[in-house]
């Protein structure tokens, strides 16, 4: 998680070229897509054609590539039928010609040594929250699980629910990652579903029904705290905005819970071997958050912290000693 948070404050705060500095004077060899992509792309102006969106990093399907205007017809999304298929071809076909000679020989390395992983990364499949991006990752780094909701079945819930189990298990007994974070993040379809499904009237149970009850829990251990959900989460440095936010914090609490009913999880964290950690993402913020070890509070990571300031270790909370929090104990574990 050590380097995991760094990676955070590096993405959160240095600009990229000081980042790839401090990549290449560490001696690691990869450095991010869209590091590789702007490091290398000849210096370009910030603005496109007239009436094109500014150019933002880690935007290139909008902004690099994409400034023609919204046609008049389309899928009521302001898109053309196919445009879509266009854009992911047109992403590909930019990765083969700029991205893949930068990292052929990195990945030839990973294909002939296997993946080494030491981290599981557990969060929501919303499109906003780029895994890579805000942990400043590349290839092999994170073994990645996302679903919607970022939820974790507990252990027999049900067998159509064996996915999440499946990659736990592969994480932890063949990969022997040394932590798992699970990330929530900020306007979550999935926790908007469950706040408005306590009020709807029961209808077909579709898969997405089915699988949102693995949420069922965090709402109903939001609803028994109370609406503010006072004294056991909260976020260091403002106020929990709307329920929306303050489910997506508690199940994150709650999914780590689940994470511990798994046998192998159970098992390795009592060895020392594993620790969890929760995270929260705010989209709008472009702002990462760690779960406070022994708390509801989830911290802003900042752009200097060069150590973390704080993870959650799931499991009994032990009592920091003096001068040496939980959260060193827990990244002196991995
Ligand atoms: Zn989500």
């Amino acid at each position: 998680m050590l380097k995991l948070l760094d990676q955070m404050a590096l993405s959160a705060g240095a600009p990229l070229q000081v980042g790839l500095m401090a990549v290449a004077l560490a001696g690691i060899a990869f450095v991010t897509f869209a590091s590789l992509r702007r490091f290398n792309r000849p210096q370009r102006p910030v603005t496109e054609s007239a009436g094109a969106a500014a150019c933002r990093p880690w935007t290139p399907w909008r902004n690099h590539h994409c400034t023609r205007p919204a046609p008049a017809a389309g899928d009521g999304h302001g898109r053309a039928r196919g445009e879509e298929a266009g854009q992911l071809l047109g992403g590909v076909s930019a990765f083969q010609r700029n991205t893949a000679p930068l990292v052929r020989d990195e990945l030839a390395r990973l294909a002939r040594e296997g993946q080494r992983p030491t981290q599981l990364f557990l969060t929501c499949a919303d499109s906003r929250l780029v895994t890579s991006m805000i942990t400043s990752s590349g290839p092999g780094d994170l073994f990645t699980v996302r679903n919607v909701g970022n939820l974790v079945p507990p252990p027999g819930a049900d067998a159509a629910c064996d996915s999440v189990g499946a990659a736990i298990e592969y994480a932890v007994e063949v990969l022997r990652v040394g932590s798992i974070t699970v990330c929530g993040h900020s306007g979550c379809g999935a926790m908007q579903a469950l706040l408005g499904s306590s009020s709807a009237p029961p209808g077909a149970q579709t898969p997405l029904a089915r699988w949102l009850r693995h949420g069922r829990p965090g709402l109903a251990r939001m609803e028994r705290i109370g609406q503010l959900g006072r004294g056991e989460v909260a976020l260091a440095d403002r106020p929990v905005a709307d329920d929306v936010e303050r489910l997506a914090l508690i199940n994150v609490m709650q999914q780590l819970e689940h994470l511990m009913a798994h046998a192998c999880v159970a098992r390795r964290v009592a060895e020392g071997r594993l620790v969890l950690h929760g995270m929260f993402f705010h989209v709008a913020e472009a702002q990462a958050y760690v779960l406070e070890p022994g708390s509801g509070r989830f911290l802003a990571v900042r752009p200097d912290d060069g150590t973390p300031v704080a993870v959650c270790a799931a499991g009994p909370a032990a009592a920091p000693e003096p001068g040496k929090g939980g959260v060193t104990e827990a990244l002196e574990a991995i």
